[in-house]
């Protein structure tokens, strides 16, 4: 019966793993071309497997190379590898490159390996260090994702990934305290064989949670972008519609009441004519924030075409969504802070008139409330603008 230990050959499975880090590379070489250049770290995570693979055909060539390149060398360029992810992660969640100090750890690593392997030759010592080195590193690197959300699979991935790595590595440093370490990185004891395949499948696994989170990544502004209005950020029609039709179907099964508001922002051709567009543009972004400060939570708000918007109130009876209307139309009234870009330019202030609907029950739809707000809106504006009309 062969062993495990028997049956998994550590340098074949050193070779194995190392080319599919390179295949692993690759996929990421690709992503980075095709993806945008907002997701930082794809350039990392396509060297890391890269070093980890060269890393790996230094290992192999144990007994055929010298000493020093498959020793010293060898877990330079793995912790390169290894430091070169974690350089990829910091960019990913949007930090800067900070792996300086760890790559003066790889300097003295190599020095200190290379003492064990060429002038006092003891693998217990080279494991030892290497070891406790590799886990604290990994550990680091695990607490830069635990410090965020992990609120995807593909960190969910990453940061569980981290963490083995760093206890596979620590539980061999303490066997190594045990004097278990034995004699060679090439001895087929079965702990040795699962310490070899951890490290050896790092790049293939961490690249596969790279994939996994760039990929999250992509979905999640591409998600943003088509259910966003790009000048103010709040939602486009579509998205607003969609949020509109949610609550409105809660009304309509007796959840909870719901309100519409209509809002256009007064004499903004004025603006235009006056400033120019591009002032005009940001006005409306201005609007579209102050508009959105003082909503609650479950409140959506929308562009709902040039300088309107279309805020959804769900769960707000009529009483209530009136007093947040006038709010709103106070908080605009309310002069731009004299420092501002507009106060500058001589916009001192922007006024708003809102046409308000409530749901009104079982025989109501969302198209008669948009027309009731509507009405009202027309109505605010006949009447002076800078007021609310209820319908
Ligand atoms: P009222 O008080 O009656 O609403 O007057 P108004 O000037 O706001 O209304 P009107 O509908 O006549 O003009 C709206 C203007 O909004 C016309 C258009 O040029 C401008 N507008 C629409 N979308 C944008 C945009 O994205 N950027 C800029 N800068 N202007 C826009
Ligand atoms: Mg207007
Ligand atoms: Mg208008």
């Amino acid at each position: 019966m062969p062993t495990l230990s028997s049956a998994l050959d550590p340098r074949s499975v050193i070779v194995l793993a190392g080319v599919m880090g390179l295949l692993m590379s690759l996929v990421m070489f690709s992503m980075r071309r095709s993806y945008p250049s907002s997701i930082r770290g794809l350039r990392e995570w396509t060297l890391a497997p890269l070093m980890c693979f060269g890393s790996t055909v230094l290992f192999a060539m144990r007994g055929v190379l010298p000493d020093v390149l498959t020793i010293p060398l060898a877990n330079m360029v793995l912790f390169q590898g290894c430091i070169t992810y974690y350089a990829g992660s910091q960019l990913f969640l949007g930090h800067e490159r900070n792996t300086r100090g760890w790559s003066i750890v790889t300097l003295v690593l190599g020095a200190v390996l290379f003492w064990y392997s060429q002038f006092q030759p003891d693998y217990t010592m080279r494991l030892a260090v290497f070891t406790v080195t590799i886990s604290v590193l990994f550990a680091f690197h695990a607490q830069l994702y635990l410090r965020h959300r992990l609120s995807h699979l593909g960190m969910r991935v990453m940061t569980g990934l981290l963490l083995l790595q760093a206890t596979v590595a620590g539980l061999r440093f303490v066997t190594v305290l045990f004097g278990a370490a034995g004699s060679d990185l090439l001895q087929p004891s079965w702990l040795q064989v699962v310490y070899i395949v951890m490290y050896s499948f790092t790049a293939l696994l961490m690249s596969i949670a790279g994939v996994l989170m760039a990929t999250d990544r992509v979905r999640i502004e591409f998600e943003f972008l088509a259910s966003h209005d790009p000048l103010t950020g709040v939602l486009n029609r579509r998205a607003l519609f969609a949020q509109g039709e949610k609550a409105f179907a809660r009304s309509r099964r007796g959840e909870a009441p719901m309100a519409l508001l209509m809002l256009d922002a007064d004499h903004f051709k004025r603006i235009n004519d006056a400033f120019g567009h591009q002032t005009g543009d940001e006005v409306l972004r201005e609007l579209a924030q102050r508009l959105q400060e003082p909503l609650p939570a479950a409140a959506r708000l929308g562009r709902y075409g040039g300088e309107e918007f279309l805020a959804v109130l769900p769960g707000l009876a009529p009483d209530a969504a009136h007093a947040l209307a006038e709010r709103l139309r106070e908080g605009l009234a309310r002069p731009f802070e004299a420092g501002s870009p507009l106060a500058a330019a001589g916009i001192d202030r922007l006024t708003v008139s809102i046409g308000m609907a409530a749901f009104q029950g079982p025989g109501d739809t969302l198209d008669a409330m948009l027309a009731r707000a509507d009405a009202a809106l027309y109505r605010a504006k006949a009447a002076g603008r800078n007021r609310v009309e209820v319908a």
